[in-house]
């Protein structure tokens, strides 16, 4: 019975690692497959003895080429460990991480999105004879070990919403938010529209989130993990991956691959390592903050030694982002080297002041984030203005926080005056110069907005649709054909003959309200106020920050193909007299 068991569990480790290097031929899985079967065919002629012995020496080299196998891991086969039904999941980890934690928002399949898991989870630690339970909401995507109604790991738009909802709970009752990401991807676009313009909007509050935010990443994919991603601390597991984009989808844009078409593992494993997905790789290029080690070819429920380092991790995550935002920094760096290592009590709810400090320093960490995925070819005295208000605003950050941080409001009134005089010139310096560059680029400086226009309701004046003259017309208006409305089977439109649809209705089927493709041209002189258009960092680069083989070719085509250096165009512009700050992606050029 005993042996039973004991090859039953080589059957099982056996299985997993045919799960993880499956289709990639090892010698050592072929090894360790066919010396198990040999034991198989061979333990029932054994004496009992006999029998234990050859065991105990085929778990021996189960143990051994497994630490072998682990050495080989290609980011393909962290994939295939990150998404394996065994891996740890959410829920595991709020058994074995947090002392006690109450499932909110809806449980199970009567969850809103079951694959968005909220819970509220205590930790509970002693200082002396006090013992004091630290409320943290917990929010993550929950895979349920392949339960179906779980959807993988991908949320649908009101999953993030319902994520968002709790944040916003957890910042109210001033607790940290710990956010554990298990996302192939959110779900499809195409299916739901408001995908990701809900992700957008919980990137936005969670910029503000006036709360500690640690994330755990094991399978971050795309947008889905941004959703609840923007953390002032970001942990990785070790055999996870984070990524713009699942390999599978990286390969369909490499073999331009359409509708379903499946790309060859070949392609597929290429572009897995081309993604630098790994959490080395991310760690590297400072994407997240540090890389959690997790046991041999990847944690699963039955590794409690990992859950409990995982604790421990975040845990002194939290307190960390506490102690750093607290007080003045060299009390600061002293606090946290006595708590190194002990776990000490840091209470984790914020004062004001800590919480400007907070969003302050998270916000410096994601800019710096950027700061190596762009090139930056402007002149040096536009990089250095920016430089220079930024230096202002460090100087105020540390007159505000560090010097006076804990001193009376009189000092805190002193500083704000300091930082209003910057402002003041740092203001004028930039005006100048922005005068100056008006001047010589488009003629005019621009006019201030009286307050008028902006309070008193505006009327609708449809001169330039009754006249017919749009500033710019689209090629596609010079057709002659007939063009077909994709809701024609639903709402019965008509063919359209193109002149009129592109040209007069502005690209908008004039039965159903459909919006067909417009190019950004269009956009850019028919919505705008003619000449209010001044365009901004007009000289910043795409680059090939991943250094993806053969994506700088592409790239340069690009450039070539539509005079622009970069596929997002950023610009100050009017429409009617209001003035509007304009980040605009041109995608058909
Ligand atoms: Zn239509």
């Amino acid at each position: 019975m005993d042996i039973e068991k004991r090859i039953q569990e080589l059957r099982d480790r056996l299985k997993y690692i045919l799960d993880i290097f499956g289709p990639d031929e090892n010698t050592n899985v072929i090894m360790l497959e066919a010396k198990l079967g040999e034991y198989v065919a061979r333990e029932p002629g054994l004496s009992k003895q006999e029998a234990i012995r050859q065991l105990e020496t085929l778990e021996e080299l189960f143990r051994f080429l497994e630490k072998k196998l682990e050495r080989e891991l290609t980011p393909m086969n962290k994939v295939r460990i990150v998404r394996h039904p065994q891996r740890i999941c959410l829920k595991d980890i709020l058994e074995n991480v947090y002392d006690n934690y109450t499932e909110i928002g809806g449980q199970d399949d009567y969850s809103i999105d079951p694959s968005m898991l909220i819970a509220r989870a205590y930790i509970t630690r002693r200082r002396g004879k006090k013992v004091h339970n630290q409320a943290v909401m917990v929010i993550g995507q929950e895979k349920g070990h392949g339960q179906e109604f779980r959807n993988g790991g991908s949320v649908k738009p009101w999953g993030n919403a319902k994520a968002l909802h709790y944040m916003k709970v957890a910042e109210t009752e001033n607790i940290p938010i710990h956010t554990y990401i298990f996302t192939p991807g959110s779900y499809p676009i195409e299916d739901y529209p408001g995908a990701a313009q809900q992700i957008a909007k919980n990137l936005y509050e969670m910029a503000g989130l006036k709360v500690p935010i640690v994330a755990v990443i094991s399978e971050g994919g795309s947008g889905g993990a941004e959703a609840i991603g923007l953390a002032d601390t970001r942990i990785m597991m070790s055999h996870g991956y984070y990524s713009v984009i699942s390999p599978e989808g990286a390969a369909a844009i490499e073999g331009r691959l359409r509708g379903g078409q499946r790309a060859e593992p070949k392609l597929i494993e290429h572009c897995a390592k081309q993604l630098k997905m790994t959490a080395d790789d991310n760690r590297a290029m400072g994407f997240v903050d540090w890389k959690i080690n997790e046991p041999e070819l990847g944690a699963r429920p039955e590794h409690y030694d990992f859950f409990r380092k995982l604790r421990k991790s975040v845990v002194s995550s939290t307190d960390e982002i506490v102690l750093n935002i607290r007080g003045m920094r060299f009390f600061r760096s002293l606090a946290l080297r006595r708590h190194k290592g002990a776990d000490v009590y840091v209470r984790w709810s914020l004062d004001s002041r800590a919480k400007e400090r907070l969003l302050w320093t998270r916000y410096m960490k994601f800019r710096r984030m950027a700061q190596d995925a762009y090139l930056d070819k402007r002149h040096w005295f536009s990089r250095s203005s920016e430089w220079t208000s930024e230096f202002f605003s460090s100087l105020y950050s540390y007159f505000r926080y560090d010097l006076f941080g804990k001193q009376h409001k009189k000092v805190t009134e002193l500083a704000e005056d300091v930082h209003a005089e910057m402002q003041v010139v740092v203001g004028r310096s930039s005006r100048y110069w922005k005068n100056v560059m008006s001047k010589l680029s488009f003629g005019k400086a621009k006019k201030d907005v009286d307050k008028a226009g902006l309070t008193s309701l505006s009327t609708w004046d449809d001169g330039a649709l009754n006249s017919g003259k749009w500033q710019y017309v689209s090629p596609q208006a010079k057709l002659d054909r007939a063009v077909v409305c994709p809701n024609t089977a639903v709402h019965g439109c008509l063919d359209q003959w193109a002149p009129d649809l592109f040209g007069e209705w502005a690209g908008v089927c004039s039965f159903c309200g459909h919006h067909f493709p417009m190019e950004y041209q269009w956009y850019l002189h028919n919505i705008f106020d003619p000449g209010s258009i001044y365009e901004v960092f007009s000289e910043i680069e795409s680059t090939n920050p991943l250094k993806f083989d053969g994506f700088d070719l592409k790239l340069d085509e690009a450039k070539r193909k539509t005079g622009h250096k970069c596929g997002c165009m950023t610009f100050e512009a009017r429409i009617e007299g209001t003035s509007v700050m304009v980040a605009m992606f041109m995608g058909n050029q």
